[in-house]
């Protein structure tokens, strides 16, 4: 019992602590495809019913596999603009690591399974609907090419009664990083003055995390200072991961620092939303008044994230020529020398551009793109309160050939403008442009629906989509979050052709946002 009081854990990054045992657990769900190729579990529909059965003890927290000693993080950060002092893994406890064939180690946790040394006043739990929302997520963020953390199960506990605005039930997910170091880990030791754990973890990221082990890599030390080129190193990485995000529509909703990812990693699955209608100023979390984690906001949350983080780099890098010197210098960047290596600003732009120019379909990038093309699409989706994905989904059909107007093909999408006349119009010089822009590479229009389809997803897994699986799982089926989770798992299929049950289900679910769930939000109590 003594392990679960909440207290301040000084000098250290993790106290060992094992989940609290649960009756009756019920495995909902394993997401097949994380526990394939992250874990090299194969054949989960042919297991034996004593695999299942120890599967299920290991995954709900009832077993604790022997010769491990489970653990939770001791992280701090800033919530909201304001250090909050230390936080950790309040209901999240790590089992163990494993390597899988690849060789590359993947750390498992529970989420859910009570309360460790970091809980403060909260009871360690997690309820169904957070946990669903976390499992399809992330899964759903996988399968669009995101940088991410992973999920394997979840469980549902329906003899664990879990406190929240009403009584519920309780839930536990299992998910997968290669490190669940944020930067709210350094930032505990640099508040604390806990200089000499700063460094061991710092050097712990980089030999162990990053692999960038001097032994075995001379190189890497020739190229200064460890601790300038590992910042730099999760600012790329970072910068990466937001960009992503602006191109595939997703709003995290709570970017504290100690829910950053020093790999960058989408981690903290939470209030999060793709959006339905592009609004750049679109904030998805109930809690967040101020909008500071809005849509349009991301990368300058990011960047503010960093230079928090900067901070507790400040003894380690030092000062002096050499160090301003090697800042910028990463010998893993292509065109790895100060001069090419951009600021972090031009970073996210260019990754983001990039990804919307495949976004486009166009087989080269041109410097002019951004202010041509993209930013004038992206002030008419917003105008005229266009559905992002439908957009780019649609857009995969464009013809440079057909003498159809335009706009007969951006009509269906139009029907939440308050000036349709003004949209066609705009959209029609737009797409004038988008045509001419094609026909300068020679574009080919079957070749490049093909492409395109494979990276403007068909399926997004909208609030709207995730509120009616978690209706379902309340009320006692789980078959549609198996079936939802399937095409979380294949976004870029045609889903909804075939008229069977499911492929109506599908189309439902791919099709035009019904009036409720439009812009749903969500608030941080799970
Ligand atoms: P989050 O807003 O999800 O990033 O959580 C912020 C902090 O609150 C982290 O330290 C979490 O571990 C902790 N926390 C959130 N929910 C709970 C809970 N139900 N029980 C214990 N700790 C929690
Ligand atoms: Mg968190
Ligand atoms: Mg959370």
């Amino acid at each position: 019992k003594l392990q679960r009081i909440s207290r301040p854990v000084k000098k250290a990054a993790f106290t060992f602590v094992a989940p609290e045992p649960v009756k009756e657990p019920k495995l909902l769900a394993i997401a097949e495809k994380t526990a394939r190729e992250v874990l090299n579990l194969e054949e989960i529909n042919n297991w034996s019913e004593e695999q299942k059965t120890e599967f299920l003890e290991v995954v709900s927290g009832n077993r604790v596999v022997k010769g491990t000693s489970p653990w939770a993080h001791c992280y701090g950060g800033h919530q909201f603009g304001f250090f909050a002092g230390q936080l950790g893994d309040g209901r999240v406890i790590s089992l163990f690591e494993a390597i899988n064939a690849k060789n590359e180690r993947w750390e498992l946790q529970l989420k859910g399974v009570g309360k460790t040394p970091f809980s403060r006043a909260a009871d360690g739990f997690a309820v169904l609907r957070s946990s669903i929302r976390e499992f399809l997520g992330s899964e759903a963020m996988a399968a669009l090419g995101v940088p991410t953390t992973r999920v394997l199960s979840i469980v549902h506990t329906p003899k664990r009664m879990v406190q929240r605005e009403v009584l519920e039930t309780g839930s536990i997910v299992s998910r997968l990083s290669p490190s669940w170091i944020r930067f709210g880990s350094f930032e505990i030791f640099f508040y604390r003055m806990e200089r000499k754990q700063l460094r061991s973890l710092a050097d712990f990221v980089v030999e162990e995390v990053y692999g960038l082990n001097p032994l075995e890599n001379p190189e890497y030390e020739k190229y200064g200072n460890r601790y300038g080129r590992l910042f730099n190193k999760i600012s790329r990485q970072t910068a990466r991961m937001v960009a992503h995000w602006q191109a595939v529509g997703f709003c995290h909703g709570v970017m504290n620092t100690d829910n950053m990812s020093i790999l960058g990693l989408t981690i903290d699955y939470g209030p999060f939303a793709f959006l339905d209608n592009y609004d750049p100023n679109w904030i998805c979390n109930h809690s967040d008044y101020e909008g500071r984690y809005s849509f349009r906001n991301q990368p300058t949350a990011c960047l503010w994230n960093l230079l928090k983080l900067s901070h507790t780099f400040q003894e380690l890098i030092g000062a002096g020529d050499e160090v301003d010197k090697q800042w910028f210098l990463d010998a893993n960047y292509p065109n790895g020398n100060d001069d090419d290596a951009p600021s972090k600003k031009d970073e996210i732009l260019r990754n983001g551009k990039e990804i919307i120019d495949l976004k486009l379909g166009f087989q080269t990038l041109q410097q002019t793109d951004l202010e041509i093309i993209i930013t004038p699409l992206l002030n008419l989706l917003a105008a005229h309160i266009v559905d992002y994905h439908h957009f780019f989904r649609s857009l995969c059909s464009f013809s440079t050939t057909s003498s159809n107007s335009p706009s007969i093909f951006i009509k269906d999408l139009l029907t939440r403008s308050v000036n349709l006349e003004k949209a066609l119009s705009d959209f029609n010089s737009w797409f004038e442009i988008y045509k001419q822009r094609l026909l300068s590479e020679d574009s080919n229009d079957i070749n490049r629906s093909i492409k395109m389809k494979q990276i403007n997803p068909k399926f997004v897994l909208r609030n709207w989509v995730a509120e009616e699986v978690i209706e379902s799982v309340e009320r006692g089926d789980s078959e549609v979050l198996k079936r939802v989770l399937q095409m979380c798992e294949n976004p870029f299929k045609e889903w909804g052709v075939d008229p069977s049950e499911f492929q109506q289900e599908a189309a439902r679910f791919c099709g035009d946002v019904p009036a409720w769930g439009l812009g749903i939000q969500c608030s941080c109590s799970s």
